[in-house]
């Protein structure tokens, strides 16, 4: 048996077992080998649901069966009930008032449950009990969490883990662990190369390949099981920060234009504004400066939280380029592409910059999909003109454009520039050097590259994914704004809760009332899902709280149309709130709406929610979020506490990390890192040491020549992550 062998040399796989393994991506006995369980479930040896005892506290790790949500007619409570089973049994859980707890959970996914025994000796019971649903790697007692630093104890109890798979439906986990076991006596796991050169092994103290499968697989001891995870989460992201490395050193390869005086420029810019730049401002501008004099072209993150003010930071570098002679002449300038995520953006980023530049002899120009704009026009020198697309682009090859604000537009083929010093990209998209490229196409010269992100992602994410980009933030915002007031509200204080809202109304505010996230395996059925819910609250507030206001309704199953019509009602103040799900995004910017109650608060993640109280921070009216959990976990309340507490998304970003299972990581999916290479983004140490080894791994030998193995590593890894 060999590692590249197709699985149906050497298992007889019936139809339904070929179509999961397809589904999971596993072809080879290598696949197969890399392809780990997501935890381990320990017979016997912690509390099972056989061993209840009333009055405990308790976590289980299993699954939930049967859950149904009815109403009990006396109360007229709803009560949603069903079994919780593990290997050792099943037990009955119920959960009053929460009646999506029937929807939440998929029958049979793996989740994760803490709560109290409830019930009498006999017939135990869990009322309320958190649940955690458990796609991210977890195991049975917190095997991983935290002690990824442990040594391998070799004196430590054998366990008697059960490997669990990555649930799929028409493949077992004892499926796996038998496949496993036979691809371990045919001794095909020794024959894979280690993609983890030896020397940086050691360093790290992490298991050799062929110790680390067995291990990862078959685990005799915990700490084996730890080991082994350790390892196989470094090496992807050892193998993603060597292929930024890659990328990086191939970007420092290349010359750059060079940009002179630009301090001064940039201080001269700083001092025609009305306002003073913030020092977290200061600072990225002397970063980005302090690139523009090396001999390479600048390739640099600018992070910072909506709002902080990273327009300012790219109007002020670009006012240095568009100030700089190309080399060699006598005339015109350096030019400055700066790209926009949505046409909106883009035509507002396109009047900043003519307010920011107008004094200079330079030319501005927007382009997107729907138009090309020049400033200024012949005719009124203040004003823009429309230009048709074919004399813009002339206009851009030749030189005479400076600075041009675009959609990705700005990217086709036909669009070429004749000296595109600086691009700046606003918000998500990754751009590697070969792009940069292609932007300035084909020039000698790779521009000087800005990426500006307002997504908060954990320092480490950031480290990974943007591996081979020098990173700036801006921490602090600028002063003067409103403050928000973000509270849990507890069930009790509903009414009163109720009450503020109707004050902010009837001072001539509006509101947004977000229904809680729906988790459904099936993509088709949550916007059905979510649309009853909103539906049923929009009435249930019209006929039971708000009767004197008018209520809107907004969510995924509307038509494009119908979605517009509802926000310019509720745009115009026509509609006072609009109760919203998660599935829409809250586009328009209404200022006047100055409040946002959330329901379910504790299902989003903390950067989601993060997001949604940025809708109502718009004007200079106090904002206010109201967060009302339904279910009251001492996580879900950690984590909304930090809400609670701080208006820094990035801040927000790491407990987030540290709290969730990584798997429910906001925007994990997009970036393409398996759950176990999200673990190792708990572990700044760990992620520090891939990236300061694959950059001494390229330094020394740039083409990998010595390091066959994970030279193919590299090449899936970056595919896996460039997919977007
Ligand atoms: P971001 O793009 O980071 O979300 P913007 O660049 O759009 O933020 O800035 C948000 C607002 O803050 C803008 O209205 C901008 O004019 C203002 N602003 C930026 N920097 C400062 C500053 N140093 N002092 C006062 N206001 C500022
Ligand atoms: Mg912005």
């Amino acid at each position: 048996m060999q590692p590249e062998d197709a699985l149906e040399k050497h298992f007889r796989l019936i139809p339904p077992q070929k179509a999961a393994l397809k589904r999971l991506g596993i072809r080879t006995v290598r696949d197969l080998l890399y392809h780990f369980p997501t935890r381990y479930e320990q017979a016997g040896t912690e509390t099972t649901s056989r061993e209840l005892i009333p009055g405990a506290k308790v976590t289980l790790f299993g699954t939930l069966s049967g859950l149904k949500a009815k109403k009990l007619w006396k109360s007229r409570r709803n009560i949603t009930e069903g079994w919780f089973e593990d290997a050792s049994g099943r037990v009955k859980v119920m959960w009053f008032n929460q009646p999506y707890m029937a929807s939440y959970v998929r029958e049979g996914a793996p989740v994760r449950i803490s709560g109290t025994v409830g019930g009498k000796g006999e017939k135990p019971y869990i009322a309320n009990p958190e649940v955690e649903k458990i796609s991210a790697v977890e195991s049975a007692k917190g095997l991983f969490a935290n002690n990824s630093e442990k040594e391998i104890d070799a004196d430590a109890p054998p366990t008697n883990a059960y490997p669990i798979y990555p649930e799929s439906r028409g493949i077992t986990s004892k499926w796996f662990f038998h496949a496993l076991r036979k691809v371990f006596a045919a001794g095909a796991h020794k024959q894979i190369d280690d993609p983890i050169p030896d020397d940086v092994r050691a360093r790290l103290n992490l298991p050799d390949i062929t110790t680390a499968l067995i291990w990862i697989h078959t685990p005799e001891k915990d700490t084996h099981a730890a080991a082994a995870r350790k390892r196989f989460s470094f090496e992807e992201m050892f193998a993603v920060q060597v292929s930024r490395a890659l990328e990086r050193s191939e970007n420092d390869s290349e010359p750059a234009f060079s940009i002179i005086d630009a301090a001064l420029y940039a201080e001269r810019f700083l001092s025609t504004l009305e306002h003073k730049a913030t020092s977290a401002q200061r600072r990225a501008i002397a970063e980005i400066i302090a690139d523009f004099g090396k001999t390479h072209p600048m390739a640099r993150l600018l992070e910072g939280d909506v709002g902080s003010g990273k327009t300012l930071v790219a109007a002020a570098t670009s006012y240095a380029v568009v100030n700089s002679r190309p080399p060699n002449r006598a005339s015109g300038t350096l030019q400055v592409a700066y790209m926009a995520p949505t046409e909106i953006l883009a035509q507002q980023h396109f009047e900043s910059f003519i307010q920011y530049f107008k004094h200079l002899p330079i030319n501005i120009a927007l382009m997107t999909g729907s138009g090309c704009k020049k400033f200024p026009s012949k005719l009124h020198k203040n004003s823009a003109t429309d230009i048709s697309r074919a004399q813009l682009l002339k206009w851009v090859a030749n030189g005479e454009i400076a600075m041009i604000v675009g959609t990705h537009a700005l990217i086709q083929k036909s669009i070429k520039f004749q000296h595109l010093a600086y691009a700046i990209v606003d918000e998500q998209h990754r751009f590697g050097t070969k792009q940069r490229h292609a932007l300035a196409h084909k020039s000698e010269i790779v521009p000087h590259f800005l990426s500006m992100t307002a997504t908060p992602i954990p320092r480490t994410l950031a480290l990974t994914i943007y591996g081979d980009l020098d990173i700036s933030v801006l921490d602090e915002k600028p002063p003067g704004r409103a403050k928000i007031t973000t509270k849990i509200v507890n069930p009790e204080e509903r009414a009163s809760c109720y009450e503020q809202v109707r004050e902010q109304l009837l001072d001539g505010r509006q509101a947004y009332v977000i229904c809680p996230r729906i988790d459904e395996p099936d993509p088709a059925k949550i916007n059905a899902m979510m649309a009853k819910s909103a539906k049923a609250e929009a009435a249930r507030l019209k006929k039971e709280v708000f009767p004197e206001f008018e209520i809107g309704l907004l969510h995924g199953a509307l038509k494009p149309k119908e979605k517009d019509n509802v926000m310019q009602e509720f745009s115009a103040g026509k509609i006072h709130i609009l109760v919203a799900t998660s599935v829409v995004e809250v586009g328009v910017n209404v200022p006047n709406a100055t409040v946002i109650l959330i329901e379910g608060a504790e299902r989003f993640g903390l950067a989601q929610l993060h997001q949604l109280r940025g809708r109502v921070q718009r004007s200079s009216h106090p904002p206010y979020c109201y967060l009302l959990p339904e279910s009251r976990g001492e996580v879900s309340m950690r984590r909304l506490k930090a809400l609670e507490k701080s208006d820094d998304g990035f801040k927000l970003a790491e407990v987030d990390l540290e709290t969730r299972g990584p798997g429910d990581l906001y925007g994990r999916q997009q970036w393409g890192i398996s759950d176990l290479g999200m673990e190792a983004l708990k572990n700044p140490r760990l992620i520090a040491a891939a990236r300061t080894e694959a950059r001494q791994l390229v330094t020394a030998d740039p083409s990998l020549s010595q390091y066959g193995a994970l030279k193919s590593r590299v090449v899936s890894a970056s595919q896996e992550l460039h997919q977007e």
